[in-house]
C-alpha cells in the first residue's frame, strides 16, 4: 500500500484537493491484515491532545516567556468537539489502535473531560476486548477529578512529578502551586481504585537530579510505579542540550546504589519504559529513555492534536489535517483512506536520526501535539 501511496502528495494547497486525492484512492484494506507502515510497524496506539492550554508552565515543556499573555491558543471553535473525536477513534480502531491516551497540555483543564473518557470506553477493540482509556495529568486537579474519570470508565492514570521538594517543583513547573496538591490527586487517584497509578519524573542534570533517590525512596512500597523520564528535545522553546540529559543508565545506577534492582519483562510489545523492581519487594520502577536507547523500531503511536491534525511522531514537524474533512461532511471511508494513506508512508525515526543530527529545526510543541 506504501508503494501505491507514494505518488500522492500528502501537502497539498486545497483540503478538496487533498480529500480528491484520497478518496480517488478507494484503498481495498484486507481487514485480516494489520495496517502497517512502511518501516513495518502497526499501529496501536493513538494520543490525543484535548487542549493545548496548562496550569503550569514547565520549563521543559512550555517555558513562560513563550507561552505568555501573548501567546495565541486555540480558539475553542478550533479544537476537535468530543462527538468529533469520538468519531476519529471509532475509524482508528478497525486500523488497529488498542489503546487511547487523553493527554494536552493539560487535559484536566477540558470541561467536560469524563464525558469523552465515558464516550471512548464504551467501545470495544478489533479483538473484541474493552477500548483501554488512559490519561496523563500534571495532577493539579486530579484530587477533584479522580472519583468521576474511574467512574466514567478511565483505565489508568499517569501523574506527572518532577519533585517532592516545593522550591524545585515551583522553579521547574514556574508556579505557585504546591507539591501537596499534586500527592493529594495522586492519593485521590489511589482511592477511586486507578489501578496501577504512575507517576512519571523528568530528569535535569543539576535542577532535579539530585531528588532521584528521595523519590524512589517515596514512592517504594506505595502500589505505585515510579517512571524516570530522560529530559527530550521536544518542541523548539526549551533551549534543550545535550548535557542537561541525566542518561537512564546513571539514573538506575543511583537506586541500585541503594536498593538492589532486577529487570522485569515489557507488559506488551513495544511498550516504552524499561522495567525494574526492587529486590526486597518494595514494588516497581520504570525508565524511559527516550533519548539514550532510541525505540523507534517499534513505535507504534499516533497523535492527534487540538486542532485535529494527525501527526505520526512526536517531532514530526508537519500533521495532515482530519477536522476539515471532518466539518465538510467527509464519509468515514474517505476519513479512513486519509488516516491509513499516511499511515502507510509513514517512515519517522527521530530519535535514531537525532544522534546523526538529521533533524529538523522547528518542531511542533509537545502541548500542542499531546505528550
Ligand atoms: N500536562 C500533562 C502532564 O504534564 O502530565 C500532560 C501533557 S505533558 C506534555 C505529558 C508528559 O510529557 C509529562 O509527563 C511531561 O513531564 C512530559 N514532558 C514534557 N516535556 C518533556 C521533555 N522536554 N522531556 C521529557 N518529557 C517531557
Ligand atoms: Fe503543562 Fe504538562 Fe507541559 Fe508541564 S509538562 S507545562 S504540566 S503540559
Ligand atoms: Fe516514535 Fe518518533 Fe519517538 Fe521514534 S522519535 S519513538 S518514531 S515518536
Amino acid at each position: 500500500m506504501a508503494k501505491l501511496l507514494s505518488s500522492i502528495p500528502i501537502k497539498v494547497a486545497s483540503i478538496s484537493k487533498e480529500l480528491r486525492d484520497y478518496a480517488a484512492l478507494n484503498l481495498p484494506r484486507n481487514h485480516d491484515v494489520p495496517l502497517l507502515d512502511s518501516l513495518q510497524r502497526p499501529l496501536r496506539d493513538l494520543r490525543i491532545s484535548v487542549t493545548d492550554r496548562c496550569n503550569l508552565r514547565c520549563t521543559y515543556c512550555m517555558p513562560r516567556d513563550v507561552f505568555d499573555e501573548q501567546h495565541n491558543f486555540l480558539p475553542r471553535s478550533e479544537l476537535l468537539s468530543f462527538e468529533e473525536i469520538a468519531r476519529l477513534v471509532k475509524l482508528f480502531i478497525p486500523l488497529g489502535v488498542q489503546k487511547i491516551r487523553l493527554t494536552g497540555g493539560e487535559p484536566l483543564l477540558r470541561r467536560g473531560i469524563e464525558r469523552l473518557v465515558e464516550m471512548l470506553a464504551r467501545l470495544n477493540t478489533n479483538a473484541g476486548k474493552p477500548l483501554e482509556v488512559a490519561l496523563t495529568t500534571n495532577g493539579v486537579l486530579l484530587a477533584q477529578k479522580a472519583q468521576s474519570l474511574k467512574d466514567a470508565g478511565l483505565s489508568r492514570i499517569s501523574v506527572s512529578l518532577d519533585s517532592l521538594n516545593n522550591t524545585t517543583f515551583r522553579r521547574m513547573s514556574d508556579s505557585d502551586v504546591p507539591v501537596g496538591t499534586v500527592l493529594d490527586g495522586i492519593a485521590a487517584a489511589q482511592r477511586a481504585g486507578l489501578h496501577p497509578v504512575k507517576v512519571n519524573m523528568v530528569v535535569q542534570r543539576v535542577v532535579n537530579e539530585h531528588e532521584i533517590l528521595a523519590m524512589a525512596e517515596h514512592f517504594r512500597h506505595s502500589g505505585i510505579v515510579l517512571r524516570f523520564i530522560e529530559y527530550m528535545d521536544v518542541g523548539s522553546s526549551n533551549g534543550w542540550r545535550l548535557d542537561e540529559v541525566v542518561s537512564a543508565r546513571v539514573i538506575l545506577e543511583r537506586i541500585a546504589a541503594r536498593y538492589a534492582l532486577r529487570q522485569i519483562g515489557a507488559n506488551y510489545p513495544g511498550e516504552v519504559a524499561e522495567r525494574w523492581q526492587y529486590a526486597d519487594g518494595g514494588g516497581e520502577i520504570g525508565v524511559i529513555a527516550s533519548v539514550t536507547q532510541v525505540f523507534c523500531h517499534d513505535c507504534t503511536r499516533a497523535r492527534l492534536a487540538t486542532d485535529g491534525k494527525l501527526y505520526t511522531c512526536l517531532f514530526a514537524t508537519h500533521g495532515i489535517d482530519l477536522r476539515e474533512p471532518l466539518r465538510l461532511g467527509a464519509a468515514d471511508t474517505i476519513l479512513t483512506n486519509l488516516i491509513a494513506g499516511r499511515w502507510g508512508l509513514r517512515d519517522d525515526r527521530y530519535s535514531e536520526l537525532r544522534a546523526t543530527q538529521q533533524t529538523p529545526d522547528k518542531k511542533i510543541e509537545m502541548s500542542y501535539i499531546g505528550g
